[in-house]
């Protein structure tokens, strides 16, 4: 059994003292729980190796008497910092490093940023890691721009880990539980990593989403792709493309893939991910996703797949009003929020789909979140 000693207090792995076996149990049921009535639920997709695999780990920095500097995680529900000096779920090396830097601010007289006086520099680190190609980016949040010897800390911390591959410095000064701002400067490096997936090679800059577990990654994606069926001449749609995974990997198996992302970094690191990889047959959108789909419904464009992969909170009616124009054949949701799917699929069930079967995938061991994956159909229409 695993134990942690702030596992109390920090909540991130609601189940470290349940064997992997019965997470997945348990996972299995509430997926049925919520889902069954849609559809059926297939086996959920387990982890081999359920632990460490976050690939993004953030840590949130403070000062406290006595303590000095301390790095970690927030204590749950609150803003006040609980240490951690390793975690279950995070990459083992992204905690090396951010130790390291929790050292190196210590001995360059670094102060942490303080949230209610706004005094004080360093905020949060966050370390994002390529899970095959082994690049490293260490991303420094800062309350106010100015690093004082900042050529010094790089060397230094580059010095204890050669395997960083590029540091950035982001600077946010607003009161907000967002972790990066919208500032940032390049101080080591390219500015991204890269990581391979299904085959291709994708960017990832700082402010771009990126699933945070790539071993299951590729198998949601297997799953997405064996869902869709696709013939080499579809035209399909990536929506909630982020920086283009998805519409990428089913590039060599369709006519088209038109991709729709909000973030523009991530629609940036999409449009170079495209042609990195030498696809020809992917365009990128920067827009609200609901919108563009309501376009392209009023345009009466002929859609043969949809891929969607909303936020936790999900889709919006004008995203679905704007699938049930489109019609298309087949489509692939991806959520991570059971409740939001569950919502959606009510939606879309009452109308012209219908859910042919649904896989969870379990991206996030330790804790209770489901990935899900579900294939809807279009309803057979009654001969009347
Ligand atoms: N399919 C991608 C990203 C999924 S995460 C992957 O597998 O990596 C969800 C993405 O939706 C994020 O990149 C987020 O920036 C984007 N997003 C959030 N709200 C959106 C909206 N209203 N319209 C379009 N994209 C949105």
């Amino acid at each position: 059994m695993m134990n942690c000693p702030v596992s109390k207090k920090c909540g991130g792995c609601r189940y470290i003292e349940m064997p992997y076996a019965d997470q997945l149990k348990k996972k299995q049921k509430t997926a049925e729980r919520l889902l069954k009535k849609y559809g059926r639920v297939n086996r959920i997709i387990g982890m081999e190796n359920p632990e460490h695999y976050r690939n993004k780990v953030h840590a949130a920095f403070a000062f406290y008497k006595g303590k000095g500097i301390v790095s970690g995680i927030y204590e749950e529900g609150t803003h006040h910092v609980v240490p951690v000096d390793s975690c279950l779920l995070e990459d083992a090396k992204a905690d090396e490093i951010i130790l390291s830097v929790r050292k190196l601010a210590k001995a360059f007289k670094i102060k942490a940023y303080d949230e209610d006086s706004g005094y004080g520099l360093l905020r949060h680190v966050l370390v994002r890691t390529g899970h095959v190609t082994g690049q490293i980016m260490v991303v420094l949040v800062l309350g106010s721009p100015v690093l004082p010897s900042k050529k010094n800390f790089v060397n230094e911390l580059c010095k204890l880990h050669p395997e960083i591959t590029t540091i950035v410095l982001n600077v946010n000064n607003k009161r907000t539980s967002m972790v990066l701002g919208d500032k940032q400067q390049v101080l080591y490096g390219k500015g991204y990593i890269e990581d391979r997936l299904c085959g291709r090679t994708f960017r990832i800059s700082p402010q771009s989403f990126y699933q945070v577990n790539a071993v299951q990654t590729e198998k949601l994606y297997n799953q997405a792709m064996a869902y869709a069926s696709l013939s080499g001449r579809e035209t399909v749609i990536d929506a909630y493309c982020g920086i283009g995974t998805i519409g990428i990997a089913v590039s060599d198996r369709v006519k088209r893939v038109i991709g729709v992302e909000l973030n523009q970094t991530a629609v940036k690191d999409a449009v170079v991910n495209a042609k990195r990889n030498g696809v020809k047959n992917v365009d990128i959108y920067q827009n609200d996703a609901g919108r563009f789909m309501g376009q392209l419904a009023e345009a009466g464009e002929k859609i043969d797949v949809v891929f969607m992969d909303p936020p936790r909170s999900g889709s919006t009616e004008e995203f679905m009003d704007a699938l049930l124009c489109l019609q298309p054949e087949r489509i692939v949701y991806i959520s991570c929020n059971l409740e939001t799917l569950a919502r959606d699929l009510e939606y879309l069930t009452r109308r012209t789909y219908h859910v042919q079967e649904m896989t969870p995938v379990d991206m996030f061991p330790f804790t209770d979140d489901i990935e899900m994956v579900c294939i809807l159909k279009k309803k057979m229409r009654k001969i009347v």
